[in-house]
């Protein structure tokens, strides 16, 4: 198919283009991350580094090996390419994909809540929550999509948050 020149393109079209490339990332990196956490020589070799941070300082995003970051990365920014090219759909998309995961990279490892990205908490669990291989949660960290259809979501967090909030409420009526 011809490349969509610029004038042919639209705002409608655009949109379109970004869910099917954000599906197209989502499906990528949920999976790359997934077998990562299933075949124990990958986790060990490939991902535990990353663990090894708490989520919890925005640039731990990128504490990683470097097959762990193809993963993440690269290959689901790569992916991308594939709804560009069967559908024609914009290309403008596959750049605001690579953008929004670098922004998504440091928001959900930065322990900060920023409005309209997702929640800091639900990454900062898959890190911390100790589980066995191929048991982890939250595998997603730009959607709960994927996790959702696996059936790999936990909103535990918000318990995590809900007791800080009530810690911090008691600290202050004791002052
Ligand atoms: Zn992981
Ligand atoms: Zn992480």
């Amino acid at each position: 198919m011809e490349p969509r020149a610029p004038e042919e393109e639209t705002f409608v079209n655009v949109f379109i283009s970004c869910v099917l490339c954000g599906l197209a990332f989502e499906v990528t990196f949920f999976f790359c991350h997934y077998l990562e956490h299933m075949f124990p020589s990958l986790y060990i070799n490939c991902h535990l580094l990353h663990h090894t941070t708490k989520a919890d300082i925005a640039l731990s995003g990128y504490y990683m090996t470097l097959i762990d970051y193809f993963g993440e990365g690269p290959i689901p920014m790569l992916a991308q390419l594939l709804p560009t090219i069967f559908f024609a759909s914009s290309s403008t998309a596959v750049i605001h994909g690579i953008y929004l995961n670098i922004l998504y990279a440091t928001t959900v490892h930065s322990g900060w809540r920023v409005p309209g990205v997702s929640h800091p908490g639900m990454h900062w669990l898959h890190h911390n929550h100790i589980t066995k291989v191929g048991e982890a949660i939250n595998y997603a960290t730009h959607f709960d999509l994927m996790d959702l259809v696996w059936n790999t979501k936990s909103y535990k967090y918000l318990e995590v948050e809900q007791r800080l909030n009530e810690e911090r409420a008691r600290i202050k009526k004791t002052k």
